[in-house]
């Protein structure tokens, strides 16, 4: 099975990836569209060894070469999956500003397909590039799982787009996990990171109006599970059972102890390498969030976060 979490930006998908990717059956693949930014600049995988010299993707390169005919070593961005948009360690020579204008007029039809129902007179075929970035991913999938004996892959790559398009070609086979988190922990995650006010409120929204819309209509009930990061981090195991029991995997009490095993995530944040903290919630905004900032959240994205379940406070 594929599993994909989806989030907006720090809303704990690493750790939840993480988390899940303890299970002896699921594999955590961590942000898995980034594999070819990750092999073209020899990023650190979460096992602390760069990913073209890391034991478990030098040895998949390998296979990848000799079943698709495809050296990644010296062509990375061959067998794309999707469109990426790296926000820190940046590929200057592939995230061109023409590739960003081309990732967006993609984005921006996969948006019009999934904002209809399937084979509605708007259900317009996905650019060709994802076509075959499906079936590329679906491939890249197999081969993990046939290569490690798993059963279950866990992709937070995060993209929408990409779990609805993959989850189309292969309903039986794939399972996506919504994950929600209040707005004001987002933001403030962001604003403490330096981003620019309305930048950081305007990526939470966006990200998470487009969820709830373009879920609702391509992705039936059963295969989707939204989790609360809140529920996540407070009340882990119980949320972890319940999230074990939509997987339809059996829940394991070590899962819950985060420094366990090896883990090979390609791209996610620095939790990734500092699995032995162990997993600490993240309320920092109930103290560091300015009043004038939790205002103009309220402004501009306080309908969302209450349509999340998410009441405001009196300041
Ligand atoms: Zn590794």
């Amino acid at each position: 099975m594929y599993f994909f979490i989806c989030s907006a930006s720090y809303s704990g998908s690493t750790i939840l990836d993480i988390t899940l990717g303890g299970h002896d059956d699921i594999v955590s693949l961590g942000e898995f569209s980034f594999f070819n930014k990750a092999i073209a600049l020899n990023q650190r995988c979460s096992c602390g060894t760069n990913v073209v010299e890391c034991e478990q993707w030098k040895v998949l390169i390998e296979i990848i070469k000799q079943r698709y005919d495809s050296d990644l070593l010296a062509k990375p961005y061959d067998l794309i999956q999707w469109d990426t948009m790296a926000g820190h360690v940046i590929d200057a020579n592939y995230q061109t500003p023409k590739y960003l204008l081309e990732k967006r007029f993609r984005s921006f039809l996969c948006d019009i397909k999934y904002s209809f129902k399937k084979n509605s007179l708007l259900d317009i075929p996905l650019p060709e590039l994802l076509q075959s970035g499906v079936q590329n991913a679906i491939n890249l999938y197999d081969l993990v799982l046939e290569q490690l004996d798993k059963k279950h892959i866990i992709d937070s790559s995060k993209n929408i787009h990409k779990a609805v398009s993959i989850y189309e070609q292969q309903p039986s086979k794939v399972k996506i996990i919504y994950l929600i988190r209040d707005g004001r922990g987002v933001v403030n995650s962001f604003l403490s990171k330096g981003r620019p006010r309305k930048k950081s409120f305007s990526a939470w929204k966006k990200y998470n109006l487009r969820a709830l819309k373009l879920f609702k209509k391509r992705v039936p009930e059963d295969a989707l599970h939204i989790v609360r990061y809140e529920d996540f981090v407070e009340n882990t195991a119980a949320c972890v059972k319940n999230i074990c029991s939509f997987l339809d995997v059996e829940f394991h009490p070590e899962m819950l102890d985060i420094s366990r095993g090896k883990r090979h995530l390609v791209n996610g944040n620095q939790t990734m390498y500092n699995r032995g903290k162990g997993l600490v919630a993240d309320t920092k905004w109930l103290t560091e969030l300015k009043p004038a900032d939790e205002h103009y959240f309220y402004k501009k994205c306080g309908r969302l976060n209450q349509e999340l379940g998410y009441m405001p406070r009196h300041l």
